[in-house]
């Protein structure tokens, strides 16, 4: 497999926020979001017995797989070789690519075409693990941002639906407090899951993110099947 990078820390965000795990991050990705953070050129070609060796370094034996979009290259056969060796298996995705179902638990997280809201050149990245701002020296970020759907016009849902996941455990969606989350946290509540989590959007701005916050636990509380996501691993200045 195409590794970018292994490293040890806690679960920032989700449903397992606060347990220990070891993050492997694969390369390459079905989309092009201009947010992205992963450098999809590099990485090291590691066969599955040279990564679980690598991994049993470390004392836990909860692993997230997330990427670049895990799907174009995780196999079955490695989830039962890392279940051989007694670790439980999250799996990061776009939604895009189906995952193998024998993964133990699978966070989907849709992108959302952000053209409006990359004008902002101090957005970050907030799906996935780890995060950086934006590069500010984009001349033209609203260009790129179309590349996050598959086409400019689509819904992700019908990219979902069309994408063969048979399970999901955990849909993880930004809230953006754009006017749209509504309608998108309505669209996707179709989608079953066995939890449903609202992410705020960083926007690098902390007055912004405040208001952002206070409308996402507020419509949480209207609306309460969804639950809050924060990127704790942002707030405790953890990888
Ligand atoms: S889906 Fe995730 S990994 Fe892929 S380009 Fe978008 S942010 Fe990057």
């Amino acid at each position: 497999m195409k590794v970018n990078e292994i490293f040890y820390s806690l679960q920032g965000e989700g449903y397992y926020t606060g347990h220990p795990a070891v993050f492997l991050r694969l390369s390459g990705c079905n989309l092009s979001c201009p947010f992205c953070d992963t450098k999809h050129q590099t990485y090291t070609e590691m066969t599955d017995d040279q990564i679980v060796k690598h991994i049993s370094q470390y004392p836990a034996r909860h692993i997230v797989i997330t990427g670049g979009e895990p799907g174009l290259q995780l196999t079955s056969a490695f989830i039962h070789l890392l279940h051989a060796h007694n670790w439980y298996v999250q799996v990061e995705t776009n939604g895009i690519t189906p995952i193998p179902d024998n993964a133990d638990w699978i966070t989907c997280s849709p992108k959302t075409p952000l053209t409006h809201l990359i004008q902002d050149t101090r957005l970050t990245h907030t799906d996935h693990h780890g995060q950086k701002p934006i590069d500010s020296n984009d001349s033209n970020p609203s260009d790129r941002s179309i590349l996050c759907a598959p086409s400019a016009t689509s819904d992700m849902t019908d990219a979902f639906r069309h994408s063969g996941h048979t399970r999901i455990d955990e849909l993880k969606l930004l809230f953006l407090n754009d006017g749209s989350d509504h309608q998108r946290a309505t669209r996707y509540s179709h989608i079953p899951a066995r939890r449903y989590s609202l992410q705020p959007l960083d926007t690098g701005n902390l007055t912004h993110n405040q208001t952002i916050l206070t409308a996402c636990i507020s419509y949480i509380q209207s609306h309460p099947h969804w639950t809050l996501s924060l990127q704790t691993h942002k707030l405790l200045n953890i990888p």
